[in-house]
């Protein structure tokens, strides 16, 4: 097979190195809260979490998967996720 290569990595070491990355880099990790509105002022936006509690930041960056708070704050409905008819037949290729 010429042209695509693959990359195998387990989701859990990903999650662990990308979490160290982040907290090397100063990043202050909040689990189990989730955004729950966003508030955009000329040089500031204001995050509302789950938990109630309210902070503000210079910048905001959404990863947050498929069905984003922040894409559907940015552009409302205009990008909503549709179901593919691709699917994934097989996985699983000889090591080389
Ligand atoms: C069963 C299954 C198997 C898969 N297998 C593979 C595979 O083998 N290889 C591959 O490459 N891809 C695979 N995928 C696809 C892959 O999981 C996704 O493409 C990838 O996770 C998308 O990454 P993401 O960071 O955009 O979103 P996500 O991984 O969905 O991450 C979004 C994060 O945002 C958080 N979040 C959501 N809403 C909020 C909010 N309001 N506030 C704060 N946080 C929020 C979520 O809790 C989550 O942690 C698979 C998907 C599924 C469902």
């Amino acid at each position: 097979m010429t042209g695509c290569r693959r990359l195998r990595a387990v989701r859990l070491q990903l999650h662990e190195i990308l979490l160290e990355a982040a907290q090397r880099a100063g990043a202050q990790i909040r689990l189990g809260v989730t955004v729950s509105a966003i508030h955009e002022d000329k040089d500031r936006v204001e995050v509302e979490f789950s938990t109630g509690q309210r902070d503000s930041f210079d910048l905001l960056a959404g990863f947050d998967g498929i069905r984003s708070a922040t894409r559907l704050h940015l552009v409302g409905t205009t990008f909503t996720p549709r179901p593919s008819v691709r699917r994934l037949a097989g996985a699983g290729a000889p090591a080389g």
